[in-house]
């Protein structure tokens, strides 16, 4: 079903009138954690004004250490909501099993994180939502194994995936994961979905995501995923790779000069 060459048009994904794919870019920005109520309203007034069309931001967060700090869970789901209900701007959020479902009925996109993306169980399950479904490149996947795994989702009847190059596993430390560029335009000739692309995860530090971001779009992107936080250094996660909101707002006004906003 993710293959093109039984469906040789890109994949749109509209979400309240914002699209994704098919030469629509988007971008969903957000702190790594929501946080507080004026943490998560503060950056999302920000976000907007820099021209993101996604809010982004973990309420189920994937800690490698069960000691650090694992998210609002259900109460940030609200403080999401709350977000979409005062600015309209529609919210993206992980989803870490199948038992939170029900919490993620008003959310716009559920993404998968990298270490669910081969939770098979939950993939299927997702198959019978409604809602688009960000699917993120495992830590140590191939493309292929990517694909696969939107096939769980696409053949359950849910066939607005849209798929996320991170980063990957490689030897390399000076970088969290290392950035499979080439991901993004061999993905788009494999498959008719929207692809689009975490410079923040990747990179793991704020200088190199305007970078990392400039040449995902050069591949061909159709978005970006990028980390946005109103006090970094005080971040309950991801602080380092987290760029503040005027930061972001440069960043943005450099994008600018190559992708098309809606
Ligand atoms: C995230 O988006 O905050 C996240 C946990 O990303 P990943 O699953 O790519 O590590
Ligand atoms: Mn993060």
């Amino acid at each position: 079903k993710a293959n093109r060459k039984f469906h040789a048009d890109d994949t749109v994904v509209d979400v309240l009138g914002q699209k994704i794919g098919g030469g629509h870019f988007a971008v969903m920005a957000g702190p790594c954690s929501v946080e507080s109520e004026s943490q998560i309203l503060e950056i999302a007034k920000n976000i907007m004004q820099s021209g993101a069309n996604f809010l982004r931001g973990g309420a189920f967060k994937p800690r490698t250490s069960p000691y650090a700090f694992q998210g609002l869970e259900g109460s940030g789901i609200d403080l999401l909501l709350k977000c979409k209900k005062k600015y309209g701007i529609p919210i993206v959020t992980e989803i870490m099993g199948i038992s939170d479902i029900p919490l993620f009925e008003d959310v716009d996109i559920i993404q998968v994180g990298a270490r669910n993306m081969q939770n098979f169980r939950l993939l299927k399950e997702l198959g019978h939502l409604k809602q688009p479904i960000l699917l993120k490149r495992g830590l140590a996947n191939t493309i292929e194994e990517l694909l696969m795994s939107a096939e769980y989702i696409m053949s359950g009847g849910n066939e607005n995936v849209i798929l996320c190059e991170r980063g990957i596993r490689t030897f390399e430390t000076y970088t969290r994961n290392t950035f499979d560029l080439s991901a993004i335009p061999m993905i788009k000739r494999l498959s008719h979905l929207p692809v689009i692309a975490d410079p923040s995860h990747a990179a793991g530090l704020d200088w190199l995501v305007e970078p990392l971001a400039k040449a995902a779009v050069a591949a061909g992107a159709d978005g970006l995923m990028i980390e946005v936080h109103n006090d970094p250094s005080h971040a309950l996660s991801d602080g380092k790779q987290s760029l503040t909101p005027s930061r972001f707002t440069e960043v943005m006004e450099v994008l600018k000069n190559y992708i098309k906003l809606e």
